[in-house]
C-alpha cells in the first residue's frame, strides 16, 4: 500500500465510522474494498483526470464486491458532474486559504 492509499484508507475509515458505505456492516481490515464512485478505468482517467479519479471524495469503502459496485456512479452524468464540482470546489477553497 502506498502512502497515498494509506491516507485515503484512514480518511475513509474516519468518515465512514468504520462501516460499509453501502450496507452499513462493519468494515473488517484486510477485507474491505476501495470503491471508486467514478470508475477507475483508462477512459475515465482520460476524461476526468487522475486528480478526480484518485481524489478521496471519489473513493468509498465497502465490505464486498456487490457493495463496491453499488457505489459506481459512472453511468449517471448528473452525479458525476456534482462529484467533480464538489472535488474542484473543495480543492479551490484549500488553495485560497
Ligand atoms: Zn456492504
Amino acid at each position: 500500500m502506498t502512502q497515498v492509499q494509506e491516507e485515503q484508507r484512514r480518511y475513509a475509515l474516519a468518515i465512514s465510522g468504520g462501516v460499509c458505505e453501502a450496507c452499513g456492516k462493519p468494515l473488517v481490515d484486510g477485507h474491505m474494498q476501495a470503491a471508486h464512485r467514478i470508475g477507475n478505468t483508462k477512459m475515465n482517467r482520460a476524461k476526468y483526470g487522475s486528480f478526480v479519479i484518485d481524489h478521496r471524495y471519489n473513493v468509498g469503502y465497502t465490505c464486498s464486491l456487490a457493495c463496491n459496485a453499488s457505489l459506481d456512479i459512472s453511468g449517471e452524468p448528473d452525479a458525476v458532474m456534482r462529484l467533480c464540482a464538489e472535488i474542484y470546489t473543495k480543492e479551490a477553497h484549500i488553495l485560497r486559504c
